[in-house]
């Protein structure tokens, strides 16, 4: 008898299988505008100089020791700074439980424990649409899950009303996520005022609020601008967890370098699930890869160098502006007769088309153009190069 005889092939996952079918097509014309990962405007991947040099400091000068079960303090030290604001009082007052993380996926996943651990009659409430991932990791933390509104088709933009109903309608105390900028995929993020009315309901409602920031810097080009929500919420007085990830502001994406953090209502509260969260951790992977949080700890504390990053993020968020500003030009000049407002008004590595997943095939099928059929263009996989040429693709296959 075989022991994995009905063991069944896992469900592929559409981002990978999107890659593949690029790779396997021969066509010169070929674009792909379906990968999570920035490119530069001739289509290559990218690490930032800050990244090299970092290393280049690192080089030699470390050891190989197990990081501490939290992992790097020096990083975690650094993430909160730029999660809460260089001067944030609940810093000061110790007031936060913090761990290196798994990138932000792990922080998630490591939130999502936790919440099941300790709050095991809880929900989590997830925007629709949202990051495909974020209903496998609370389904395999089995925290069950509802959703809310948050997208609205015909305007492309954000369903304000229907978010605000969905918020006041659930049970007082639930558990939402909140993308903290450059929502995936719709790259869909409320106003300012939006997020302030958004807080306000969540304190009457008495919800927590779990930000997923996985695009800190990467939306605007500033992380502070980009960290405004979870200021808005801090200083509403509401406890927040926040999970952070370097995968796309510092192209870290294989380091894993993430961290997790629980603004907690004193320091003895945060110590508890700080080592509650270690013991989570444990288990699972023991303690934290040491390399990408070396990386992230020596371009943080040390001014020149976070300069450089800061420059270097806003390099790739001012790209990823301007090729949003030439396809929507690029499709006004084709003379057609939709709106494409949406394409500047989106925010972070993705633009939500709106194309249906019948003409998302026509663009792989008749011009070699590979994306979700969810009409999810990733803007980084666009460059001054195939930029006309996917307008026209578009115009066609909106005809
Ligand atoms: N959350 C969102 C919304 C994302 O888009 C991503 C990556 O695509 C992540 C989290 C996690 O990425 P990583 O685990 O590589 O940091």
């Amino acid at each position: 008898a075989s022991w994995f005889g009905h063991v069944e092939p896992a469900a592929k996952d559409p981002i990978l299988g999107v890659t593949e079918a690029f790779l396997a097509d021969p066509s010169p014309d070929k674009v792909n505008v379906g990968v999570g990962a920035y490119r530069d405007d001739n289509g290559k991947p990218v690490v930032l100089d800050c990244v090299r040099e970092a290393e280049r400091r690192i080089t030699g000068n470390m050891n190989m020791e197990y990081l501490p079960m939290g992992g790097s303090i020096k990083m975690i030290e650094e993430s909160l700074k730029l999660a809460y604001g260089e001067d944030s009082q609940f810093i000061k007052d110790k007031r936060i439980a913090a761990v290196q993380a798994l990138s932000g996926t792990g922080a998630c996943r490591l939130f999502a424990d936790f919440q099941k651990r300790f709050l095991p009659d809880s929900h989590i409430y997830i925007p629709t649409p949202t990051w495909a991932n974020h209903h496998n990791i609370w389904r395999d933390a089995q925290v069950p899950q509802r959703t809310f509104t948050y997208y609205h088709p015909e305007s492309r933009g954000l369903d304000f009303s229907g978010l605000m109903d969905d918020i006041k309608n659930a049970p007082d105390g639930s558990f939402f996520l909140l993308h903290a900028c450059a929502h995936n995929p719709t790259g869909v993020d409320p106003s300012e005022e939006q997020w302030r009315e958004i807080s306000h309901q969540f304190k009457v409602k008495n919800h927590f609020p779990f930000f997923d920031m996985a695009y800190q810097g990467f939306a605007s080009g500033d992380p502070e601008r980009d960290a405004k929500a979870i200021r808005i919420f801090l200083e509403d007085g509401h406890q927040i967890g926040c999970a952070q990830s370097y995968a796309k502001n510092m192209g870290l994406y294989g380091q894993r370098a993430g961290c997790l953090s629980i603004l907690c209502d004193d320091e003895m509260q945060a110590v508890a699930v700080k080592s509650q969260l270690q013991q989570i951790a444990r288990p699972m992977y023991s303690n934290p890869p040491v390399h990408g949080a070396l990386i992230v700890s020596t371009i943080l504390g040390d001014p020149e160098l976070k300069t450089l990053w800061l420059k270097e993020v806003k390099g790739m968020a001012d790209r990823i502006i301007g090729m949003r500003k030439a396809l929507k030009q690029n499709l006004e000049k084709l003379g057609s007769p939709m709106s494409w407002e949406h394409i500047t008004n989106q925010i972070g590595m993705f633009c939500y088309s709106g194309m249906t997943p019948e003409q998302v095939d026509r663009l792989t099928n008749e011009f070699h153009i590979y994306m979700t059929r969810n009409g999810r263009i990733s803007m980084a996989g666009v460059t001054t190069g195939n930029v006309a040429y996917l307008a026209n693709a578009i115009h066609e296959c909106h005809a």
